[in-house]
């Protein structure tokens, strides 16, 4: 097991849709195992892929209730508000109000080929909606408001200029 560099705010990789998972194999499975390792050292609750630089559709959680992942998920349905305070670990350091549903519906495959088809609120249904966004190319910066983003902007732009980037 290993943990793995993870993608920050500025890398090309966090702004591609990525393709679907075609085949559930050990490698994969070995993949979200470090997925899960890197997620619990940094700390977080959730890792997309291409938060390591893989671009491909899956993401591993673990909102305090044991380790999760999901493989092609998709989220067939949504309802309520929740205004939830959010970060992400390729946005360190920075966190929001953002408003979400409050409910998903989130269907996808797990490790071992099972389907899954779970309906979640709460810090789990958040979890979901962060990861999918990933694996749909948007980060959390997408989701703020006008001020905020344009607050959020200028300091990863700052933050750019001092790592000479
Ligand atoms: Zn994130």
């Amino acid at each position: 097991m290993a943990t793995l560099p993870i993608r920050v705010f500025g890398d090309p990789v966090l702004r591609q849709p990525t393709l679907a998972v075609t085949e559930i194999d050990d490698a994969l499975r070995q993949l979200a195992e470090d997925m899960l390792v890197t997620m619990y050292a940094a700390p977080g609750v959730g890792l997309a892929a291409p938060q390591i630089g893989v671009q491909r559709r899956f993401f591993v959680y673990d909102v305090g209730d044991g380790p999760g992942a999901v493989v092609n998920p998709r989220i067939v349905e949504t309802s309520g508000e929740w205004t939830y305070l959010e970060g992400c670990l390729s946005v360190p350091d920075l966190h929001w109000e953002i408003i979400r549903p409050a409910r998903v519906h989130l269907v996808g495959i797990g490790l071992d080929g099972e389907e899954i088809d779970v309906e979640a609120d709460e810090l789990l249904g958040r979890c979901f909606q962060h990861e999918v966004d990933h694996l749909d190319g948007m980060l959390l910066l997408e989701r703020l408001g006008h001020k905020d983003r344009k607050d959020a902007m200028r300091i990863l732009r700052g933050r750019a200029l001092e790592d000479g980037r």
